[in-house]
């Protein structure tokens, strides 16, 4: 659940934000007194969080499906079921997408599922691994080149986070230090002067 809803916090904003905004949300009470208290009063608790008024309502929405379900708020039933199943329930609660429910699955149940965020997309466009796509096609395209072995999916995310935050930057790739230089089409194709993602 603090996985689930943090990461629904983690939209478009920054690590310490989110943490900020998750143990606000927390003060309010256990689950079910933040599903029944003012959605007003949540967005407040979350706003360190970008996009607090969306998010209050999503996040009180999918709280209270996630207490409809069969396991209330115990989300172990995760670890069992079918793959695809998994990833549909998580998909289908609002404010959850592919990215959000794949972290879930692969972080908290050892799934083999592999979340694509900004950092593995664009490094791996770059790289020419994928053909330019959106983040969510990006999801089925990099997960079928990859073995089914969660520890090595949750390093490479791990890696890959690591990699697109200190080298390869959305601008100004540092190129020049990066250890993937001798594989990556972008830099086969433009050198050290690799444009801002997106440009080209
Ligand atoms: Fe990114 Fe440059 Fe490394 Fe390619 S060589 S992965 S563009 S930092």
């Amino acid at each position: 659940m603090h996985e689930l809803i943090s990461t629904i916090l983690s939209q478009r904003t920054t690590h310490n934000d989110e943490e900020a905004a998750y143990y606000s949300l927390r003060e309010l009470g256990d689950w079910d007194a933040i599903i029944e208290a003012p959605t007003e009063a949540v967005a407040h608790a979350i706003r360190r969080s970008n996009y607090p008024e969306s998010k209050a309502p999503r996040i009180q929405e999918t709280l209270r499906r996630i207490k409809a379900a069969p396991g209330g708020y115990d989300l172990e039933f995760l670890r069992e079921m079918p793959i695809k199943e998994a990833l549909k329930w998580l998909t289908d609660l609002p404010g959850v997408g592919v990215k959000t429910a794949s972290l879930v699955l692969l972080f908290n149940f050892a799934r083999p599922v592999f979340p694509v965020d900004t950092h593995v997309h664009r490094i791996n466009t770059r790289v020419g691994t994928i053909p330019k796509m959106g983040e969510q096609a990006a999801h089925r395209a990099l997960l079928a080149l990859l073995p089914p072995d969660p520890p090595f999916l949750f390093e490479l995310h791990k890696n890959l986070l690591k990699h697109g935050q200190q080298v390869c930057q959305w601008t100004r790739p540092k190129c020049g230090v990066c250890v993937l230089r001798e594989r990556c089409d972008a830099y086969a194709i433009y050198g050290d002067r690799v444009p801002s993602f997106g440009e080209k």
